[in-house]
């Protein structure tokens, strides 16, 4: 592996070039003639017929005859790659053990073409004596004094014609000048007035601000309930990088829901920070990338993949809601943002903040053994309390049937009587509930009542999803859909499909029957189609417009609405049907951040959580407000089982449009499994997902003490396994998902 160096390589010499290709290696070059290639530069460079966009990673180091090497093409007019990020992509690849070039892909995902140029008018020194002044031409004088910009902003900005502008130009009363494209970009300031914060929180933010001037490693758990002003305190730290000239990066789980942070964060520093996520326009994207290395964008906000933005000189990695499954990517190279942040920070000698309510297992133990430091707060900001939560036993309390249809006819409900007399209170009193079920459609099965088909599809082990919105039935893992039958396919019966279990856009259909006067509207991410729809539908909720919002887990996230006093869990034991490691970790945040939205203003909240089983622990740990019960007991049962954050988990998933090509890999990876070394492999069996996307899918799941040597053991045993043509290995270490 060729290892950055800091000396530049002269004319002739060789050098090793990455590429942004799904191989491991560098490929070898030559520096061509008058330049010389600084380690990190990132070029063009041959490869067969075509050009790629590489960088340079070192000395070149192949066996190819130097005679036989080709020279780099052309050297891109942008600042080399950091070195911390070169390593970053090393670090990455080894671990995730994915190709080195496709882990560089990320970082080159938008490196950007020659630089855009516009031309700004800003005011001459004195304008010309003896110039007639009309009262357009003085409206476009004291506005390009204001803040010069391009002839037609100036002309909008003024309520004159382009021709004005001109005029004045052309009188040398204006004075054209070059600038970046993206120049005028206003950056956030950290000297604006900033809310007083309370003792707890001014303590914490002093703190986090000072581990960004030491300019060194560290990371901080910043594990604070919900309400508690985390944002306010880590952007003390952000104020304290951005003091120093430096960057700042944050990283946010959901992209398409930070309308609320990006305002608040505005309201504090005077500028919106770069965004950056994978739906921007690659125009956008570039020039982004290009204010990032350039050091112009002092603050990023943005999903994982803002993790391999080359940032010149960065001093702070926020990671908020660090306990969040979303950091980690699904595909492509399988890695965990979170976990990367800390890693990107170590190399690059800077603190990191891992914000939750909810901490992660992984956190918390790295916290328990010295490894993070641990910061509190544990209050809610401005006394506001915590919600007082309670279970709905569904077995004692079932939900009753709706009130008849016009054909007499009684539909199932799903909310039982407790909460449909909360939501009645709630409405009386003038405010704002929110029902959680986190179940995208209308319904998640649908069956035949003559023949008991149920609708399957046809390249996935799942059912269709119906949307009555859209009028389809969708598979929510290939996306496949078709629109609903008239008949069974089965049997060929009509009239005879039913709709089985609640949806959330059920759920909209119970509540308008239960509660025709009240004012319901629906947020989920395939209603959302948009940051404007987001944006559109909190400030409907913010106004008071709305009374019911019924939502899957995207209403959990970050949202802060005063009015909002009673949040009703639908099926509280749904994340726990699976079972797999993290189901009760994971239904505990999910149930307290759904819950933390209750009660966040004068009125305090309330929470009820249907479940079937109000003794299980977590649901018994909600009730009580026994986190830190929970996450012991949660601990110790990991420990028991050697299970993370004890150990480490690794998957390897084979994949074929065959099954027995699928199966005579993972039989054959199943009998040169390797053992010992504090390895043990599970498997292989079929998948819970036994066929994705037409493919089928096999598991074996490695198991090994912290201390293994996972990679290396991962390594030569995937390599004395022959992969036939068609057949995919996957490795996922520190899966999140184990279907
Ligand atoms: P958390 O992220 O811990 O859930 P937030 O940072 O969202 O909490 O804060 C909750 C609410 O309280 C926000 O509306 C925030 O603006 C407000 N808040 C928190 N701390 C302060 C403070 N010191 N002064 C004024 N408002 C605050
Ligand atoms: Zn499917």
């Amino acid at each position: 592996m060729a290892a950055q160096t800091t000396r530049a390589f002269a004319p002739g010499e060789r050098v090793a070039v990455l590429l942004p290709l799904p191989v491991d290696g560098a490929y070898d070059y030559t520096v061509p003639e008058g330049t010389a290639l600084a380690p990190g530069a990132i070029v063009r460079a041959p490869l067969g017929a075509r050009h790629e966009t590489g960088v340079v990673w070192g000395p070149g180091e192949g066996d190819v005859p130097a005679g036989r090497l080709r020279p780099v093409a052309a050297v891109l007019d942008v600042p080399p790659l950091p070195a911390p990020l070169g390593r970053l992509v090393d670090w990455v690849a080894g671990y995730t053990m994915a190709p080195r070039g496709s882990v560089l892909r990320m970082a080159l995902a938008a490196v950007p073409g020659p630089r855009r140029r516009r031309t700004l008018y800003a005011p001459a020194d004195a304008p010309p004596p003896g110039l007639r002044w009309t009262d357009a031409r003085r409206r476009v004088w004291a506005a390009a004094t204001a803040h010069p910009r391009p002839a037609a902003d100036l002309a909008r900005a003024a309520g004159a014609g382009n021709n004005v502008v001109r005029g004045l130009a052309d009188a040398g009363a204006l004075v054209p000048v070059t600038a970046e494209a993206d120049a005028d970009a206003p950056e956030p300031d950290p000297h604006r007035p900033r809310p007083a914060l309370s003792a707890d929180q001014a303590a914490v933010g002093a703190d986090l601000a000072a581990r960004v001037r030491e300019h060194a490693f560290s990371v901080t758990l910043l594990d604070g309930v919900t309400g508690s002003g985390k944002t306010e305190v880590y952007f003390r730290a952000v104020a304290a990088a951005l003091a120093e000239g430096r960057q700042a990066l944050v990283l946010l789980p959901e992209i398409a829901l930070t309308g609320q942070w990006l305002e608040r964060f505005e309201a504090r520093f005077g500028a919106r920070p770069a965004l950056w996520h994978s739906d921007l326009s690659p125009g956008r994207r570039r020039e982004t990338w290009r204010r990032v290395a350039e050091g112009r964008a002092s603050v990023v906000v943005g999903a994982r993949s803002a993790l391999f933005l080359p940032f010149r000189d960065l001093a702070l990695i926020v990671v908020d809601e660090e306990h969040e499954p979303a950091f980690k990517q699904e595909d492509g190279v399988l890695y965990n943002a979170r976990d990367m942040a800390v890693v990107r920070a170590r190399l690059g000698g800077l603190p990191a903040v891992l914000v939750s309510a909810t901490p992660s297992l992984e956190s918390m133990a790295n916290a328990g053994a010295g490894r993070y430091r641990h910061r509190h707060l544990p209050a809610r900001h401005g006394g506001a309390v915590l919600p007082a939560i309670e279970t709905v036993d569904l077995r004692r309390r079932p939900p009753e049937r709706l009130p008849a249809d016009d054909d007499g006819a009684r539909a199932p409900g799903w909310l039982a009587p407790p909460l449909v007399e909360a939501l009645g209170a709630t409405l009386a009193a003038g405010r704002q509930a929110m029902l959680f079920l986190n179940r995208r459609g209308y319904a998640p099965l649908t069956l035949c009542r003559a023949c008991g088909h149920r609708l399957g599809c046809p390249h996935c082990t799942a059912w269709l999803v119906e949307h009555r919105r859209t009028g389809a039935l969708v598979c929510h893992h290939c996306g496949e859909g078709m629109a609903r039958p008239p008949a069974c396919p089965q049997c060929g019966a009509t009239d005879s499909l039913v709709p089985c279990g609640p949806g959330v856009e059920r759920l909209v259909e119970e509540v308008a029957r239960r509660f025709p006067a009240a004012r319901t509207a629906l947020m989920t991410s395939d209603t959302l189609t948009g940051p404007q729809a987001v944006a559109d539908l909190v400030g409907r909720m913010e106004a008071g417009e709305v009374d019911f919002l019924v939502g899957t887990q995207v209403v959990a996230k970050g949202h802060h609405f005063p009015a909002l006093t009673l949040v009703g869990v639908v099926d509280a034991d749904l994340g726990l049907a699976g079972g797999d490691l993290r189901a009760a970790e994971r239904t505990y945040q999910l149930l307290s951040q759904v819950a933390g939205r209750a009660g966040r203003g004068d009125d305090p909240g309330r929470v009820l959580l249907q479940t079937h089983e109000p003794d299980q622990p977590v649901m018994r740990a909600l009730a009580e407000g026994d986190r830190d019960g929970f996450l012991a007991a949660e601990m110790e049962a990991r420990r028991a089982a050697g299970m993370p954050p004890f150990g480490r988990l690794a998957a390897v998933i084979v994949t074929a449009a065959q099954p027995d090509a699928a199966d005579r890999v993972a039989d054959a990876l199943g009998r040169r499994a390797p053992e010992g070394d504090g390895l043990a492999v599970l498997g292989p069996a079929p998948a819970p997902l036994a066929v994705l996307r037409g493919r089928h899918r096999r598991r074996l799941l490695v198991k090994a003490r912290r201390d293994a040597p996972l990679q290396a053991r991962l390594r030569t045993w995937l390599d004395s396994v022959h992969i036939p043509r068609g057949v995919r290995v996957h490795v996922d270490v520190d899966p999140y998902s184990f279907m």
